[in-house]
């Protein structure tokens, strides 16, 4: 059984339609690309996923079950998680502090100090395999390490299923290696990953599925294994890919 599945979904601004039927689910420990041309929908869906828009009409499905996602709030209590490309984190402060700044045990727990926060993201950081110290301040860390302090910060609030917009589109080389390592533990994890990238070399290094849409339409979802490169190019320009180069 998917760990999510979106089912029928329906949008339109202004009776113009941007999603029509589309269907998209994920697995628990896999990563699934969302693929599309632009203007194809992607963020659209996203946005219904995170409660930033409501869907005309469709159903989610959180574990077989239906839930309504009407705000940032419910899409974390369904334990859903965006990882913004602009990053959420306060440069000047710890890793640690960042990862503490918006939690409710903080609260309620009373103001945690800075060595009690450090401990337990000591803990959290090494189940995650991260290779940073909580003590560490963010900007002296390189990029990549933000995006997993992002990523920790998401998954101390008990996310499963991350959503990742373009999640290289400022790391080096060896940045991006960094993070792949660090996805495919999360991956062994059970965590799903719900990957938003025009890479297509990335892709097929680090994604398990494929779901294309193009003009609001699903068009199909690809086994990573099972497909190739101009398979997946001409699904997701459609007949312009022929006509192109005729
Ligand atoms: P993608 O992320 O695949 O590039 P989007 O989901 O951003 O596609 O956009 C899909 C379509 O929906 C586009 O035609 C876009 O102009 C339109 N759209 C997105 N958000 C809005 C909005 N808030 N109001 C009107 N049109 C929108
Ligand atoms: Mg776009
Ligand atoms: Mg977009």
């Amino acid at each position: 059984q998917p760990i999510l599945e979106m089912k029928n979904i329906n949008k339109a601004f202004n009776g113009i339609t941007v999603l029509n039927k589309v269907n998209f689910s994920v697995k628990k420990g896999e990563v699934h690309a969302l693929m599309g041309g632009n203007g194809a929908g992607k963020s659209t869906l996203m946005k219904i996923l995170t409660g930033v828009y409501t869907a005309d009409s469709g159903d989610i499905l959180i574990e077989g079950k239906p839930v309504s996602i009407k705000s940032f709030d419910d899409a974390k209590a369904n334990k859903i998680s965006m990882i913004f490309q602009e990053f959420s984190l306060v440069p000047t402060l710890t890793v640690a502090q960042n990862i503490f700044l918006t939690r409710e045990d903080k609260t309620s727990l009373g103001l945690l100090n800075d060595k009690e926060c450090e401990k337990k993201t000591e803990v959290l950081l090494k189940e995650l395999g991260v290779d940073i110290r909580p003590s560490d301040v963010v900007q002296n860390l390189g990029v990549g390490y933000w995006q997993m302090t992002e990523i920790a910060k998401a998954l101390s609030q008990e996310a499963k299923i991350l959503i990742m917009d373009e999640p290289t589109s400022s790391l080096t080389q060896t940045e991006t290696e960094v993070l792949f390592k660090f996805i495919n533990q999360l991956k062994a994890k059970g965590y799903a990953i719900i990957y938003i990238s025009h890479r297509m070399d990335e892709i097929f290094e680090i994604c398990d599925r494929i779901t294309i849409l193009r003009d609001g339409q699903y068009i199909t979802t690809e086994d990573c294994s099972e497909t190739d490169l101009d398979t997946v190019i001409q699904y997701i320009v459609g007949q312009e890919f022929d006509q192109a180069f005729e």
